[in-house]
């Protein structure tokens, strides 16, 4: 059934690139989600075009062949990695940016971009495109919508689906739809748009998007701070939220993580600290600077050790990059299974504690950075590559993380998603019946449930 199906595929859509070597396979299992253990595509489609993606859903609906919508393999929820049987379709080739349409302050574009090139594209014109996913370098626009992307300026400018104003998508049977398009207010039917986005390519594949641009924002001013505790630093960001301080960065790193960035980069990083906040503001002028004040102002009362700020432009690049390197240091040292829990930001110090807790009850390395101006926090538990028993431990330690978030009023997932490695505890979080209708969404749009099965319900 398959090979015909694969047959077909081929007369059908000559000029489809489509790998079927081992080699080629095995190179599209995984995404970044090292705990999740994948299956090997059945091949894997390279589409250029709509209409080839509309084709190859055609004759999955007909063969019956599940398939697997795919950007740039960079997810931490196993949401793009291998089904066995299932064909990948990954959208890396349709990566042309279509049009910048300044009286309109939005760009369409292919789903293959590659988030920092889009920036990069619209900063050359003078706008800006907000959502930047600390993988914005090698993530491409098509994953970030399926997994309605945060980053670090979204605690001022929103994830991902605040940015996406319309949507063309392939569904399961090979209709395309529109949804949404250049209109900043749209209440025509039911929100497809944003249904669609953090959908994890469960309900459509994504073969266009027109995305919300905002003009250039100013410069802006940098600063780090250190805390002799994680509690401190806590206590610091939700203080800065009370008072309605709304800087463009609002990071955390702990201990740990400082000492792996330092350890990799040599930078000098206070390393006697328990954590540090990375703060920005782009306000216009002298209010930047007033923010940062209050926001130090408030790092000061919760008891910061030290506070820097960046002298140049390239030492505020230089120390946003401290934050950005924070994953691929813990890397270094071992197996890194990176986490994505949040809480109201209130509760920021207890999700901290909680995290603590949990690592040293479970007896698992831990380090923990993320945008802690949303809540949203990224505990990385490490192990030795062979070390069976650590892995076990460190999965036991993630279950009681996400218990103790959903206690906090939190969430389990704050911008990686359910994917395939947090399927079970979707119920635990949103309730059977909520899950009910997600499925019947699902089983509306993919009534043969084609698309990415095993992902997210
Ligand atoms: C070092 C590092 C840092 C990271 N930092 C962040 C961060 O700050 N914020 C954040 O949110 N994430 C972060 N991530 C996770 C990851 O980069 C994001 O989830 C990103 O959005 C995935 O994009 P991708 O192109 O790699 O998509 P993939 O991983 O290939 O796919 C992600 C999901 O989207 C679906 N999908 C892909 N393309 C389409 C399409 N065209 N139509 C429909 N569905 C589609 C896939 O099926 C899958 O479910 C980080 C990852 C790493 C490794």
């Amino acid at each position: 059934m398959t090979s015909t199906f694969l047959d077909e595929l081929a007369t059908a859509l000559p000029d489809l690139r489509l790998l079927t070597d081992a080699a080629d396979r095995e190179s599209y299992r995984r995404d970044e989600t090292v705990h999740h253990e994948p299956g090997l595509p059945l091949a894997v489609a390279l589409p250029q075009t709509t209409a080839e993606v509309a084709a190859i859903m055609r004759l999955a609906t007909q063969h019956r062949v599940p398939v697997v919508p795919r950007g740039a393999g960079s997810g931490l929820s196993g949401g793009s990695a291998g089904v066995d049987g299932a064909l990948t379709i990954a959208l890396t080739h349709m990566n042309a940016i279509i049009e910048i349409d300044r009286d309109n302050l939005c760009v369409v574009v292919q789903p293959g971009v590659i988030n920092a090139e889009l920036k990069a594209a619209v900063a050359a014109e003078g706008l800006f495109y907000a959502p930047d996913p600390a993988s914005y370098e090698f993530c491409s626009i098509g994953g970030n919508i399926g997994t309605n992307a945060g980053g670090l300026c979204c605690v001022k400018y929103g994830v991902t689906r605040d940015a996406v104003l319309g949507l063309e998508v392939v569904l399961a049977n090979g209709r395309v739809i529109r949804t949404g398009g250049r209109n900043v207010k749209d209440v025509a039917g039911y929100a497809l748009t944003q249904l669609i986005v953090g959908s994890q390519g469960t309900l459509g594949i994504v073969t266009e998007a027109t995305l919300r641009l905002r003009p250039a924002p100013p410069p802006r001013v940098t600063m780090l701070a250190f805390f002799p505790t994680l509690d401190a630093a806590g206590t610091a960001v939700a203080a800065i939220t009370r008072q309605g301080i709304e800087p463009c960065t609002l990071e955390l790193m702990d201990r740990v993580t400082i000492a792996a960035v330092d350890d990799w980069h040599h930078l000098g990083l206070d390393r006697s600290a328990a954590a540090l906040l990375l703060i920005e503001s782009d306000r216009p002028g002298d209010a930047a600077a007033d923010e940062l004040a209050r926001a130090d102002a408030c790092c000061t009362d919760a008891g910061a050790s030290s506070i820097e700020r960046a002298a140049t432009e390239m030492e505020a690049d230089w120390l946003r990059q401290v934050r950005r390197l924070a994953f691929r240091a813990m890397e270094r040292l071992g197996i890194s299974r990176m986490e994505d829990v949040g809480a109201p930001r209130s509760r920021l110090p207890e999700l901290l504690a909680v995290i603590e807790r949990v690592a040293a009850v479970h007896d698992v390395r831990c380090g923990t950075f993320g945008h802690a101006g949303d809540g949203n926090l990224h505990p990385t538990f490490v192990w030795d590559r062979d070390d069976a028993a650590a892995e076990a431990r460190a999965q036991a330690a993630c279950e009681d993380l996400y218990r103790a978030a959903i206690a906090l009023g939190g969430t389990v997932t704050g911008e990686h998603g359910i994917g395939a490695a947090r399927r079970p505890f979707l119920v635990e979080q949103v309730g059977a019946d909520a899950v009910e209708v997600m499925r019947a969404i699902k089983a509306a749009l993919d009534p043969l449930g084609i698309l990415n099965p095993g992902k997210v319900v």
